[in-house]
């Protein structure tokens, strides 16, 4: 045991090279965290039972809100996204209950395989990862289901794999127009916190978020936000749950606590995130990733390579995937070589290929704790890695993304 604890220190430092400078952790989530809200975190672990964690915990629970653009309850659990992910299927479903998803990336493909292991009957529908969601296409499958048998529709807000952020208010408007009653299920999991998120006014059921992407955190925060009808149907669904279950968290909550121990270190942190994103403005917030997210295309374009999201609209504020151009033989550039280099070389980490995009795809994460000047030394790292790693591009992207923050600065 002893010797574990030495390694571990290497393992950070090599990261923090002495004279380097810092690490950019460039992947999208975990994303940098700030000292402000290390700072936070890092300070002793208090009586979850005692007054001064009930007063904190009370605040919280409610200034968390305005982030999901609710007024209803906020469940936090210790946990990551895939936890609340469990959370929000099996407190409003039940065993072999019918549930719409749309294959659109591989974030939507795992939740699917959560259904399947849950007991619940997914029906993926093809979709394409280079677009969004498409609403008339799940408005005329629902309008097809006249019996309801379909009791939820399941979206990724912001698909990771993709770099590509899909209408949650227009999913709402086909569920609608085809009069069905089944929920609304969002993961918002990478895009809380820096793209905009209407729960109530978008009409949506359970948002699944958590703590290390937007919300500038370390992994480890778990986070659904419910609507009235969810708790409603929550009363009556049937999958078994225990750890996950809202009615004993919400009904400890409402005096401040938890039924278990809750992850207290990390609440100290999301109420210092809360506090940032206050002073900053959540629409401001929104913005500066928009504006982060335009360059970084201006970027991408101008280095004459491919984004995976073909619709400028629908471009991730979060991330841009871009993918890799055609070497020899018929296949792309290798992009975990070239991701390999821009570690070895620049000390920047991007996010690889998932699923079928792996080994074809590199992410750049803009999220977070960021601004115009780390976004530069980001970029500029990835154009000197392209040109060390022998990856055909054209001269002039980093030259594009100041163009275009100039432009709107
Ligand atoms: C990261 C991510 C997840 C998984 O969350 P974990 O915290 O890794 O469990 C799920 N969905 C999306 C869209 C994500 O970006």
């Amino acid at each position: 045991m002893q010797r574990d604890f030495p390694q571990a220190i290497n393992a950070r430092s090599s990261l923090n090279r002495v004279g380097q400078g810092r690490h950019f952790l460039q992947i999208p989530g975990p994303s940098n965290v700030p000292d402000r809200i290390l700072r936070a975190i890092d300070f002793p672990t208090i009586d979850h039972r005692g007054p001064e964690f009930q007063a904190l915990a009370l605040r919280v629970l409610e200034s968390v809100r305005p982030l999901f653009g609710t007024s209803g309850p906020v469940v936090l659990y210790p946990g990551s996204g895939t936890g609340a992910w469990e959370a929000a299927l099996v407190n409003t479903l039940s065993p072999g209950d019918e549930v719409l998803m749309l294959e659109a990336g591989h974030f939507a493909t795992l939740w699917a395989r959560m259904a399947t292991r849950l007991g619940l009957k997914p029906e993926m529908m093809q979709g394409s990862w280079r677009e969004g969601v498409r609403a008339d296409v799940i408005a005329e499958r629902l309008k097809k289901d006249s019996q309801h048998a379909i009791k939820a529709v399941c979206v990724v807000h912001n698909e990771t794999s993709t770099g590509i952020t899909s209408d949650i208010a227009a999913v709402r408007k086909a569920i609608d127009s085809a009069k069905h009653p089944a929920l609304l299920l969002v993961d918002t999991i990478s895009a809380l916190g820096s793209v905009e998120f209407k729960f109530d006014e978008w009409g949506v059921d359970v948002a699944v978020a958590s703590s290390q992407k937007g919300l500038m955190m370390p992994p480890g925060m778990g986070l659904n936000a419910v609507s009235q009808k969810a708790l409603e149907v929550s009363k009556t669904a049937k999958l078994p749950r225990a750890f996950w279950a809202w009615d004993d968290i919400l009904e400890a909550n409402k005096k401040g606590f938890w039924p278990s121990t809750p992850n207290t270190n990390l609440i100290y942190g999301l109420a210092e995130a809360i506090d940032m994103f206050n002073e900053e403005g959540l629409d401001r917030v929104f913005a500066r990733h928009k504006r982060h997210s335009a360059a970084t295309r201006a970027c991408v374009e101008a280095w004459g390579l491919e984004i995976v999201c073909q619709n400028p609209a629908e471009h991730s504020p979060v991330l841009t995937a871009v993918m890799m151009p055609e070497g020899t033989g018929g296949k792309s550039h290798d992009a975990d070589a070239f991701r390999a280099i821009a570690l070895e070389k620049f000390n920047i980490s991007l996010g690889m290929g998932l699923s079928k995009l792996a080994g074809k795809v590199f992410r750049i994460g803009h999220l977070g704790d960021f601004n115009d000047l780390s976004l530069i030394g980001a970029l500029s790292g990835v154009e000197m890695a392209l040109g060390l790693a022998g990856v055909p591009h054209k001269a002039g992207g980093v030259q594009a993304a100041m163009q275009s923050l100039a432009k709107t600065a």
